[in-house]
């Protein structure tokens, strides 16, 4: 998961400039008019979202008598994102906020979509409350919506609000098998609360990174088995261990928990891979 600078606007410019879109003289003013219910629903989310403690907010089914669920999701489709429309660029602004187009919750993929962090269904009052829309792609998107969290151990990671920090926590197991088999694990912090900890192996399990790591890892070591070959025979287990430490220190420098530097550094610490496992990958034209 990466954290994200959370969007630098507030539901009143977007209600605002989202109302200005709105040609239906009656749907622009009930919109302006919920403003009070929905800064007070954004300054609730400003409080409980640092502490994480977003699954106590409340659901409701309107969000206000003249604007219904159903409505506020109209709104929102068809005139807060709709291409074109005044408020398009602040929606673009919350799409377009990650590093190199990737979705914040996978690390991997690419950002295809926004998501409504607390469902929009559950809670139309947050539907247009900046920090509760974060950039996604579609598999995490998707894989998100089946979950309603009832305790705080069983909430996904928020980008704006949840900070891993630099401290290694990701890593991986190698099975001596042919080819190698790795799996990715995650060792809690010692910084991170018990409560974090369980978050982050629950955002782990529905977003499936552990299967998603483990594949693209397994495409990883294919790529690079000639390079390891020839270093080998070469250099033997040392120049192995030396070629997967620059490896290693390079991904880290960039990101201290990708897969790509977990991967690195369980198999440079691998006696066994630097020894005869990496002749096992195997997959290279011979
Ligand atoms: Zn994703």
């Amino acid at each position: 998961m990466k954290h994200l600078d959370p969007p630098t606007f507030n539901v009143t410019q977007a209600i605002e400039v989202c109302a200005s879109g709105i040609t239906d003289p009656d749907r622009a003013q009930w919109l302006l008019d919920a403003l009070p219910v929905v800064q007070a629903s954004e300054a609730e989310y400003r409080e409980l979202g640092p502490t994480g403690q977003l699954f106590e907010i409340v659901g409701s089914d309107a969000v206000t008598p003249q604007i219904s669920a159903t409505l506020m999701g109209e709104i929102y489709k068809r005139h807060f994102v709709r291409k074109g429309s005044p408020s398009r660029a602040l929606y673009e602004q919350i799409r377009m906020a990650p590093e190199f187009g990737l979705c914040p919750l996978c690390a991997q993929r690419i950002v295809a979509t926004v998501d409504h962090y607390l469902p929009q269904t559950r809670h139309p009052k947050l539907n247009l409350i900046p920090i509760n829309l974060v950039p996604a792609c579609s598999d995490c998107n998707k894989r998100k919506l089946a979950g309603v969290a009832t305790r705080a151990e069983d909430q996904t990671l928020h980008p704006y609000f949840d900070n891993l920090g630099n401290e290694r926590w990701l890593v991986i197991d190698i099975q001596a098998t042919s080819p190698p088999t790795i799996s990715f694990i995650v060792r809690p912090a010692a910084a991170w609360s018990d409560v974090l900890a369980a978050r982050v192996q629950h955002h782990f399990r529905v977003m499936g990174l552990s299967e998603l790591y483990a594949a693209q890892a397994a495409s990883e070591m294919a790529d690079i088995s000639y390079s390891l070959d020839e270093v080998g025979a070469s250099s033997g287990p040392t120049g192995i261990r030396q070629h997967l430490d620059v490896q290693f220190r390079s991904r880290y420098a960039r990101d201290a928990n990708s897969w790509k530097t977990a991967l690195y550094e369980g198999l440079r610490d691998s006696v066994w891979f630097c020894t005869d496992g990496y002749r096992l990958i195997r997959t290279h034209l011979s």
